[in-house]
């Protein structure tokens, strides 16, 4: 089947944060008086993330989505925080924090990302970002300059299911035009990217800038950027 589409995942993929989420929680609950220490936070976050139920909140009205995308973040943040949470300024401080990572500064484009996104449509591929994120990630796209480079970008709270679900993979193909079987999805996460898209009937290739080399289900392709899956479309 010849290729119509390349979906990319966002944070992992295109951009990371720009310091360890642990070291800008230490940095910022300082200022209001919270003592964290930063590879402690780091544990006790990506325990909460692993814990979190899906971001996604299926049937919500969308005047409430932004309420609902708060009150997921507040709950990952407040277990982060641990007895720190419990301090009267753990509020101000989680708004701090949210407001933070809706601006650019807070993430880093990965070198390669921008190159690669025009080399795809380039080929005449249309280009999709699909992510397991809330409302801030349009505003980061557009601030970090990746916007003009996709032609769609769907994100889980916005759609109402999460990758690994199917259903936004095709919710995203269907805005893009291009069938599954034509399409190709390329992310850093082994479950909601190679999994999910699989499930949805793309092909999925892990990209592994960190060469953790996850255990991948049989013929999938592992890459460490995006640049090297573009490459790696000319063999
Ligand atoms: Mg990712």
């Amino acid at each position: 089947m010849p290729l119509g589409a390349v979906t990319l995942d966002a944070a992992g993929t295109l951009f990371e944060v720009a310091e360890p989420v642990g070291a800008t929680y230490a940095r910022i609950a300082a200022r209001h008086g919270i003592g964290l220490a930063p590879a402690e936070v780091m544990r006790r976050f990506r325990a909460a993330l692993a814990a979190a139920p899906p971001l996604a909140f299926p049937g919500a009205s969308p005047v409430r989505l932004g309420d609902h995308e708060r009150a997921w973040w507040y709950a990952v943040v407040r277990r982060a925080f641990g007895a720190g949470a419990t301090s009267p300024q753990f509020d101000a401080c989680f708004t701090e924090l949210f407001d933070v990572f809706a601006q650019a500064a807070a993430w880093r484009v990965f070198p390669d990302a921008p190159g690669a996104l025009r080399a795809l449509r380039a080929r005449g591929l249309r280009v999709g970002v699909v992510s397991n994120f809330d409302g801030r990630l349009l505003g980061l796209l557009e601030h970090l300059g990746l916007a003009p480079l996709v032609d769609r970008t769907v994100h889980s709270t916005r759609v109402g299911v999460a990758k690994p679900d199917p259903a936004i993979f095709h919710v995203a193909l269907e805005a893009l035009g291009v069938p599954p079987s034509e399409a190709l999805h390329a992310g850093d996460d082994v479950m909601a990217d190679v999994e999910g898209a699989l499930a949805a009937g793309l092909r999925a290739v892990l990209i592994d800038r960190e060469e953790r080399r996850a255990a991948l289900p049989p013929g999938v392709q592992r890459v460490r950027s995006v640049a090297e899956l573009v490459a790696g479309l000319d063999s």
